[in-house]
């Protein structure tokens, strides 16, 4: 068979260039291209750097969907369909959300882990019994864990190929967060397939892009250990609680790491309360800082607005705190009740959705009743906030202590976010790829 797979086109937040969007490749359908290429024609169109072509006469279609994406996705779907092929969706709102699904926009849901239905999906396609529902019924084992394909790729395409997932999931519920809406247990990879991964991408610097890279901190610790003969730099996304063993940091440190993406979400213990994000407690928020800052480990935090106890005071209050504690980087996010998440059911309850335009849900658009502000306010602060934590002067005052940090720090806030529309400039001119290999070899020098 032929099975075409595509990534429909995101939405960009107004902060954001085409780097964004040319940052890294996607990890999941990589993944579906190695399970199937052995015995089918599979290619890959990534609609956020290539156009879809609607001509080449697949057996089946793919679609990844995150919620943003439905819209496209069923534009997208529809186009193959009207031509009698086969159209089968799956991706992290499917799985989270495949109750709300319009009925009729795709031939199948691929629900859950590639792994654990996607061999059905074919068996059954070419049997001619194509099912509306595939469920992942049983947890991943680790060893079920299929690498992405990275010989796959065109690499010039992407910023950084570098990124590779040593687990799925993550052992929290953030209320806000897809996990909140599915019961798949943390599951990690076996070191060995994942060191294997980290040689496949043939770089020192690896992005490790699991939801939480120390959701297990006995294998993290064990997985650490591994990889310090490597030699590499690489950077994770990782729960707060993390920052408490100090075993975990020194050794996260022994082994390259150069920074750590943390959910603090917010200064306000209430608003946190209200999410049930429950590892964090701001008053440890200080402790923590300084055990990661202490062993020249560069913090990106990752903040949300318009939680339940944020006021308009919370985004000057915010930035203060960011400036005060010298965070190198930050992400910041309007709080977004993803369907299928507790937030969302929460919302529903209480009358708060303003739009199911599911376009708007990408963190970029206020779509819910802020509790204590008026949606306005809510974006208006949140733009404000974004363009004071990148100003010169914060920037400036941001300046991490130790100076070997200051290459990685001024790239990302100088070539990303404050002037990333001149980067992106070079980028398209040169290549993502070449830009993207300057850039990890400045990093290097720290
Ligand atoms: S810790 Fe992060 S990844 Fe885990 S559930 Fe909470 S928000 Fe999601």
């Amino acid at each position: 068979m032929y099975i075409k797979l595509i990534q429909p086109k995101m939405q960009k937040r107004p902060m954001d260039t085409d780097i964004k969007i040319h940052m890294a490749p996607p990890l999941g359908l990589l993944t579906i291209v190695n399970l199937l290429r052995d015995d089918h024609k599979v290619s890959l169109e990534n609609e956020n750097i290539q156009p879809i072509c609607y001509d080449d006469h697949p057996d089946l279609v793919g679609i990844s969907v995150t919620v943003d994406t439905l819209p496209r996705a069923i534009h997208i779907a529809r186009r193959f369909r009207n031509q009698g092929i086969k159209v089968v969706a799956g991706g992290i709102h499917i799985t989270t959300a495949s109750h709300t699904i319009p009925k009729n926009c795709f031939d199948a849901l691929c629900i859950g882990a590639a792994e654990g239905t996607w061999p059905q999906i074919i068996r059954d396609m070419q049997n001619g019994t194509l099912k509306p529902c595939y469920r992942c019924h049983k947890p991943l084992r680790s060893e079920e864990i299929v690498s992405p394909a990275y010989d796959f790729l065109r690499p010039s395409e992407y910023l950084y190929c570098n990124v590779v997932h040593t687990s799925r999931g993550c052992p929290f519920r953030c209320d806000f967060c897809y996990n909140s809406g599915n019961d798949q247990p943390y599951v990690n990879r076996r070191i060995a397939d994942v060191i294997r991964d980290i040689h496949a991408v043939r770089s020192k610097h690896i992005m490790f892009i699991d939801d939480n890279f120390a959701g297990n901190p006995k294998w993290t610790k064990q997985f650490l250990r591994a990889i310090i003969p490597l030699h590499i730099k690489w950077n994770a996304a990782v729960s707060i609680n993390a920052a408490f063993d100090t075993e975990l940091l020194d050794l996260m440190k022994q082994s390259g790491c150069q920074g750590l993406f943390i959910g603090f979400e917010s200064i306000h213990p209430d608003s946190i309360r209200r999410v049930h994000k429950v590892q964090n407690h701001t008053h440890q928020y200080e402790k923590a800082i300084k055990a990661i800052h202490d062993r020249g480990i560069m913090i990106n935090a990752s903040f949300v607005f318009g939680l339940d106890g944020d006021t308009k005071d919370t985004f000057q209050d915010t930035l203060d705190w960011i400036v005060k504690h010298k965070i190198e980087t930050v992400t910041s996010h309007i709080l977004t009740p993803y369907p299928g998440t507790a937030l969302y059911d929460r919302m529903l309850r209480e009358h708060r959705i303003l739009t199911h335009d599911l376009s708007r849900y990408n963190t970029a658009h206020v779509v819910f009743k802020p509790a204590n502000m008026t949606p306005k306010e809510l974006y208006h602060g949140y733009l404000q906030l974004y363009e004071q934590i990148y100003s010169l002067k914060n920037i400036a005052r941001r300046l991490p202590d130790t100076l070997a940090q200051w290459p990685a720090y001024l790239m990302f806030n100088l070539l990303y976010r404050k002037y990333g529309a001149f980067t992106d400039f070079l980028c398209k001119r040169i290549s993502y790829q070449r830009i993207g290999i300057w850039g990890e070899a400045l990093s290097r020098y720290i």
